[in-house]
């Protein structure tokens, strides 16, 4: 039976509500955290963390079977599903225990069951063992999202799937639709079109990966389609025809009638905001649940936060913990305010996609006038060497100052090398900071010196332009 009065109360322990907890308890404050299913949430039981597990068992099958370019032999490559699950788990447990961990070690006491917030502030939950009532003085909600479904599919239906439902599948789909071409939808397409799935991707926009920038998404247009993955772009499901127990007959919008054993539904996120007593409190919240902060993560209501993905905005586990963290300082008498300035975003494809700051796109839509500079990795040493060579560092630089206000990396490590970027810009280096300062060779991020140096017409693995 936990306490019953608190200075923080945190409703939510995903990767916006556990750090919250953590850095309160740090400063001194006496802590509950509630949860009603798993600590870590969305991002290590549902998302980033099984995802990318499941990734690094399919990269691994596509490097063992290119392995003979490599000079290797390896013959009998066979993914076995039920392992790579297993593995999956194991990874999500470790996680799970040690943040169990951490919050004993904090003296955080997690209280597990659904909360919601009374109109006198204090916070109800619904224990295995009955309610329970948590006087707190402060409240920070921390209660993520959930896979926003539509109305044309009946998701009872064992054909038709969320994100959650796809990671949890016990055994491969011969075929499978994806509705939505985002970041969650291409993830999925890479994991399953390495195992033998045959994919058709539908997105209602008309390119994939919208939010990306266009080069970007048209370079990955075209290594989906080498890597067997249809995708169908201005295109949606216009009604389903058939809903079998072994699979789904749907109508395109294109006129086309299509089959396939499963279909994922990636559509994007719906906010959890229902059922926690919000509007009897007088929280401010859009037409769609999203809950409304300022820039100290506080609500309109006074000592009643809100952080991560049911703020809406940005919804990364990164942004999400950095919020938490703006969010326990302000409730622990600090004065914190979130910056969003430089917010690395990753996609973890084959080949990967990093991006931080501004874009070509954005940045003619904000009549910014910039330089883009780009360097190849199919001139890179490192790239080859790894068999990799495939795709670009693309940085946008200040036309004005130099300075460097964004970067996209499609390519290996894509994830890693963005964040040289992202320290760039929140210093305010120029492209000359970063071209003269010396990289290890061959390593991959001497690719970002490059398109550094390029912006200068001084770049010595690109060919200058022709003379006439
Ligand atoms: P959540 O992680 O959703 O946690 C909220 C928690 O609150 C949950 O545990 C929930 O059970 C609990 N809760 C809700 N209501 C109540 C209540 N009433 N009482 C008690 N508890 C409650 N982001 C990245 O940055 N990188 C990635 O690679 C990445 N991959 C992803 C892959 C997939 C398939 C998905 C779905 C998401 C991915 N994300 C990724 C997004 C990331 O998971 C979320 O942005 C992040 O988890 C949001 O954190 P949060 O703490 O706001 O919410």
């Amino acid at each position: 039976m936990p306490d019953s009065k608190y200075d923080i109360v945190v409703i939510g322990a995903g990767p916006g509500g556990y750090p919250a907890a953590i850095r309160c308890a740090q400063k001194g404050a006496k802590v509950a955290l509630v949860e009603k299913e798993n600590v870590g949430g969305t991002c290590l039981n549902w998302g980033c963390i099984p995802t990318k597990a499941l990734l690094a068992s399919t990269e691994l099958v596509a490097k063992a079977r290119e392995a003979e370019e490599f000079g290797v032999k390896i013959t009998g490559v066979e993914p076995d599903w039920s392992a790579i699950q297993a593995r999956k788990q194991k990874v999500t447990d470790t996680l799970v225990g040690g943040i169990l961990q951490l919050l004993k070690a904090n003296g955080i006491d997690l209280v597990k069951g659904a909360a919601s917030i009374n109109a006198d502030k204090n916070v109800s939950v619904e224990t295995a063992d009955g309610a329970v009532t948590l006087e707190t003085d402060k409240i920070i909600i921390a209660t993520g999202s959930d896979p926003a479904e539509l109305p044309t599919f009946d998701f009872s239906q064992p054909a038709v799937m969320t994100s959650t439902d796809a990671l949890t599948l016990d055994h491969v789909p011969e075929s499978l639709i994806i509705v939505g071409s985002g970041v969650i939808g291409s993830e999925f397409a890479c994991i399953f079109s390495t195992l033998g799935t045959s994919i058709v991707m539908l997105e209602l926009m008309d390119r994939m990966l919208p939010t990306e920038d266009s080069r970007v998404a048209k370079q990955m247009r075209s290594t989906f389609r080498k890597q067997g993955i249809d995708i169908r772009t201005e295109t949606t499901v216009e009604e389903v025809l058939e809903y079998r127990d072994d699979g789904i007959k749907v109508k395109l919008s294109s006129g086309d009638e299509l089959e396939a054993e499963k279909l994922l539904v990636s559509i994007g996120r719906k906010f959890n905001s229902a059922g926690l007593g919000l509007e009897e409190l007088g929280v401010e919240m859009d037409d769609r649940g999203r809950i409304m902060v300022n820039e100290r993560m506080e609500t309109n209501v006074p000592d009643v936060y809100a952080i991560g993905d049911v703020v809406g905005g940005i919804l990364l586990a990164h942004t999400a913990t950095f919020e938490g963290l703006v969010a326990a300082e302000n409730a622990t008498r600090g004065d914190a305010a979130i910056d969003y300035s430089v917010v690395p975003a990753c996609i973890f494809t084959t080949p990967e996609i990093g991006s931080v700051g501004l874009n070509s796109d954005k940045a003619a839509e904000q009549g910014i006038e910039v330089n883009v500079s780009r360097f190849s990795f199919g001139a890179l040493g490192k790239a080859l060497a790894m068999g990799e060579d495939y795709g670009f560092v693309q940085l946008v630089i200040d036309a004005k100052t130099d300075k460097v206000l964004g970067a996209q990396v499609m390519g290996p490590h894509a994830s890693d090398l963005v964040h040289e970027v992202a320290v760039a810009i929140k210093m305010g280096a120029t492209a000359e900071d970063i071209a003269s300062t010396i990289h290890a060779h061959p390593s991959l991020p001497e690719a970002i010196m490059e398109a550094a140096e390029a912006s200068h017409g001084k770049a010595i693995h690109v060919a200058p332009p022709k003379k006439r």
